[in-house]
């Protein structure tokens, strides 16, 4: 008899990096119910791309939950549901704290309901805020400077609590900038409205835009525009797969940077989209958006030596060609 694969639960698996971490446990050989009310979420990645089972819901539906932990063997939880547009966090917070702090808790409290042990959190280095060293460490304090950050930040204060109080064990991964697409061109970022730099450069660069903004030239790094370490999706998944193990292995309550520990500046991210599109990009400066810090670039070596954890692909220049492979695909569809 073949052993049963172990179901994971992923909310949000319809979205960027949910959907990257679907395709990972698919390969790795685990079954995957996703969890997605579809709100940014794409239906047709799940059911005809992915081709796993898709439950159209919210996290914050307790009933919903409740009836779907009681139905099906679930191991795990993978948690990817977040609004996360850190400048929409800035003018309308009330959304984030309500599905990023209220939608999480319901999703906890059905877990431990059902004796649901193991998360899986998607965390970010937006909670450090403004740091005072680089590269970030897991130890540097937290004191987010958007909402975003903070909904992020009280999660992780809950899973530490939900610990003690009651057992649930969970892995937070700290992102730094994801970016990139699958290498096997089957996903890729699309959201709706896109906000983050690189795809933004890369719609400049298939013409789709007229030109690409740069949020501030007066920050206080060597070229001005803010440093970011930018992190394939692909290699967020395998960490995602590598914390999973590590929980149903009975691993203890962890918290991951993942990062690339290479800081670039918006304009040399440009000048990198450039060299690989070989297209112009227009660019026009702008005043600085609200809730950026200057500069955020992470240590991961605690992922490295405690998960074994590797980037395959650390350079800017190949993240960027898996996204332009992607973006030329899914324009000229
Ligand atoms: N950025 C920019 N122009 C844009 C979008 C983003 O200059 O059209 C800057 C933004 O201010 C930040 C960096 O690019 O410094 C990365 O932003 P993104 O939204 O991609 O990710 P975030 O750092 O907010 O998670």
């Amino acid at each position: 008899m073949t052993p049963v694969k172990p179901t994971i639960l992923v909310t949000g698996g319809a979205g960027y990096i949910g959907s990257h971490a679907v395709l990972a446990l698919i390969n790795a050989g685990y079954e995957v119910i996703v969890l997605d009310n579809l709100v940014y979420g794409h239906r047709d990645l799940v059911e005809k791309v992915l081709k796993v089972e898709l439950i159209i819901g919210d996290i914050c539906d307790r009933p919903l939950l409740d009836k779907l932990f009681a139905s099906r063997s679930i191991a795990a939880v993978m948690h990817f549901s977040a609004y996360a547009y850190v400048g929409e966090s800035v003018t309308d917070p009330a959304k984030y704290y309500r599905n990023n702090v209220i939608g999480t808790i319901t999703l906890l409290e059905a877990m431990i309901a059902a004796s649901i042990k193991q998360f899986v959190f998607s965390s970010t280095c937006a909670t450090y805020g403004v740091p005072h060293t680089v590269p970030i460490t897991e130890e540097h304090s937290q004191n987010p400077i958007n909402p975003y950050g903070a909904t992020k930040l009280m999660v992780e204060r809950i899973l530490q609590d939900f610990d003690i109080a009651y057992g649930l064990k969970s892995v937070c991964f700290r992102y730094f900038n994801a970016a990139g697409a699958d290498p096997t061109g089957l996903l890729g970022e699309d959201h709706n409205p896109e906000t983050h730099l690189l795809p933004l450069v890369l719609m400049a660069a298939l013409g789709k835009r007229d030109s690409v903004s740069v949020f501030g030239s007066d920050y206080p790094t060597p070229d001005g525009t803010c440093i970011r370490d930018y992190i394939h999706v692909t290699d967020l998944a395998d960490a995602h797969i590598l914390g999973l193990k590590y929980l149903l292995k009975g691993g203890n309550t962890n918290i991951f940077n993942l990062g690339n520990g290479q800081g670039f500046s918006v304009k040399e991210a440009i000048d990198t989209a450039r060299a690989v599109t070989g297209r112009e990009i227009k660019v026009v400066m702008s005043d600085r958006r609200p809730g950026d810090p200057p500069m955020l670039v992470g240590s991961s070596d605690k992922a490295r030596n405690i998960l074994g954890w590797e980037p395959k692909y650390p350079a800017l220049k190949e993240i960027l060609t898996h996204a332009w492979h992607w973006h030329q695909q899914r324009h000229t569809h």
